[in-house]
């Protein structure tokens, strides 16, 4: 029977395929029921073969280890545990009485032995749990014949689940390997969902217990569009979610077919509509997707990328002189590293109780600058090869863009008195992400020459709701009145003070903020560079008054229920069929 899980959907699309269980892979397998007497005696000597197979293997690597005294032990242990009599008699049991083949047989005893080691209290015996692991995941291994499938060496696509991705298991993979990510944690504004986006793969996350109920190789469909995920599909359930999936994929490859032409509003106002990228590579990509420069890179990535020892400034320089090349003379926001939060890198402690309130981003930047010092570096020498401008993240205080500014100039100093080539220091602005930032606009304004809103972050901050967890996402809302005023006041005080203002955050591509965006006025909308196409076509329809008007409205609605509605109602027949149709078909959609 199909299991249906509903998450946060984080990356849209739709997308059919086998499932990898990323550290699960090798011991939780699928169910085989046996029908015939024959069978059971053929299972159990496939299960001891396996057992023999694998004590062989064992001491094999006992042998090898003959001088490191501590891992042969170890593997003593291992040995010993494949001859216990409790667990040998369990999976024959269940072979012979459940009536199931060896491998699901083995799998299951293990996760009951798993369970009670569990629950020792001794934290010594308790850790000891990773040997029976270990061991179940050999005797499997064997009985299915098949080695653990390396995530990088994949040899046909895949869905990905997973409870949680580091962004160091997923960098470098390509659309090609992945089909989708399916995961227990994460918000849709967490490094998971933005990663699929950048891939143009459907994402489903906080699913809370996918993980757990997945089977390696199982059929999963992905519905990124409104948070389903269905695990072992029944033919219904195809054959819907594959109509489903042509339909999305038509629209689509129709709505890319004008890639080219200019973001415009239906009364002809013109909108600046650049990507977000992760990636340097990406940058090949935007004029495909009709992209006006990036509004925003994040720098966060390109250590994943770059061999471990490559140093630090030759590695930002090699990305920046990429992108800013490709695309001259658009312009391109880097943002300067954004780590902690749900980013780290091994360098950066993980021992915060609420690391997205901690050491994170422009905090860490100044407090540690040495890192830092070699990406302004690296942006300097770069800027010469095109259009380059510097973004600040996680700004609270004026002072913090006055310490970078100094730096800045600084290090211009140094690059010229080193000889060493570089472009003019480029334009500063910052991000706001924090109410800090919004209440004390004014107060920055005049250190900054431009911004752009994280309406992820400033969601997050507003709220007080943490967006990779899955336990309050129902209240990560970027359409709670707090954030829309909120948005209004910072376009209000950037148009009076003269200064450009972007956006930049998920809200940036939802099809009911667009028209509230540009009501408020501002002068960019940067979204994940796959979904440009899609967010084109809505600004195509919508005219500058009615944005206006909207907007007035949104700001004395008294929820975001109110807000989307409100929005919704103009909407309605004026976005493309699809994607109206499945925002108004969604359960989940608040509002509705
Ligand atoms: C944001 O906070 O809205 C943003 C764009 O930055 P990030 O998602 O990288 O935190
Ligand atoms: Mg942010």
């Amino acid at each position: 029977m199909s299991i249906r899980l509903r998450g946060t959907p984080a990356s849209p699309g739709v997308s059919i395929g086998p499932a990898f269980l990323l550290n699960f892979e090798e011991i939780r397998v699928q169910k085989r029921t046996l029908r015939t007497a024959s069978e059971v005696e053929s299972e159990l000597e496939r299960f001891a073969g396996a057992i023999e197979k694998t004590r062989g293997e064992l001491e094999q690597i006992s042998d090898q280890l003959s001088d490191v005294i501590e891992g042969k032990q170890l593997i003593e242990v291992h040995i010993l545990l494949l001859s216990d009599p409790f667990i040998i008699s369990e999976v024959r049991k269940q072979i012979k009485d459940d009536l199931v083949c060896a491998e699901y047989a083995v799998s299951k005893v293990l996760f009951d032995v798993l369970e009670r080691f569990n629950a020792i209290e001794d934290p010594y015996l308790r850790s000891r749990s990773v040997d029976v692991r270990d061991v179940g995941r050999r005797v499997i291994a064997n009985l299915l014949g098949t080695e653990k499938q390396a995530l990088s060496n994949l040899k046909n696509p895949v869905i990905l689940v997973s409870e949680d991705l580091d962004p160091s298991q997923t960098a470098g993979l390509t659309s090609k390997q992945l089909l989708g990510i399916v995961t227990d944690l994460g918000g849709s504004t967490s490094h998971t969902a933005i990663l699929a986006r950048s891939m143009g793969i459907p994402a489903v996350v906080a699913l809370k217990n996918v993980a757990e109920n997945a089977v390696p190789g199982q059929v999963v469909i992905i519905d990124g569009i409104h948070g389903e995920v269905i695990l072992d599909p029944d033919a219904d359930e195809l054959q819907y979610y594959s109509e489903l999936k042509k339909r999305y994929n038509t629209a689509e490859a129709e709505i890319a077919l004008n890639a080219d032409s200019p973001a415009v509003t239906a009364d002809g106002k013109a909108v600046e509509l650049s990507a977000n990228i992760e990636f340097s590579q990406e940058a090949d990509q935007v004029g495909r997707f009709g992209g006006h420069g990036i509004g925003l890179f994040r720098t966060e990535f390109i250590r994943l990328l770059a061999p471990e020892a490559e140093e630090e400034e030759k590695m930002h320089f090699r990305a920046y002189r990429h992108v800013l090349q490709t695309l001259n003379p658009d312009p391109v926001i880097i943002r300067t590293l954004d780590l902690g939060g749900d980013k780290f890198l091994d360098s950066i402690p993980t021992v915060e109780k609420n690391p997205f309130l901690g050491w994170r981003g422009i905090r860490i930047c100044l407090d540690r600058p040495e890192k830092f010092i070699s990406q302004l570096r690296a942006l300097l020498r770069a800027a010469r090869f095109g259009n380059a401008r510097i973004m600040l993240p996680m700004i609270t205080g004026y002072d913090q863009i006055v310490q970078v500014r100094d730096m800045l100039d600084n290090i211009a100093a140094d690059l010229d008195r080193e000889g060493i080539p570089r472009g003019d220091i480029p334009p500063l602005g910052i991000m706001i992400e924090t109410p800090a930032a919004v209440l004390g606009i004014d107060l920055l304004l005049p250190h900054s020459a431009f911004v752009s809103i994280g309406s992820n972050d400033l969601t997050q901050y507003t709220l007080a709701v943490d967006r990779g967890s899955p336990y309050v996402s129902n209240l990560f809302d970027s359409f709670h009145p707090a954030v829309i005023r909120q948005i209004n006041i910072v376009v209000t005080k950037c148009r009076e003070a003269g200064k450009w203002v972007g956006i930049c955050g998920q809200m940036a591509s939802d099809p009911l903020a667009i028209p509230l965006l540009l009501g408020y006025g501002v002068n960019e909308l940067s979204v994940p560079m796959t979904l440009i196409p899609d967010v084109k076509e809505m600004i195509s329809v919508i005219s500058m008054n009615d944005a206006e008007s909207l907007a007035e409205k949104a700001l004395v609605l008294k929820s975001s229920e109110e807000i989307r509605r409100s929005v919704l109602d103009y909407v309605e027949s004026k976005y493309p069929e699809i994607i109206l149709d499945e925002i108004r078909r969604d359960e989940n959609y608040r509002g509705s």
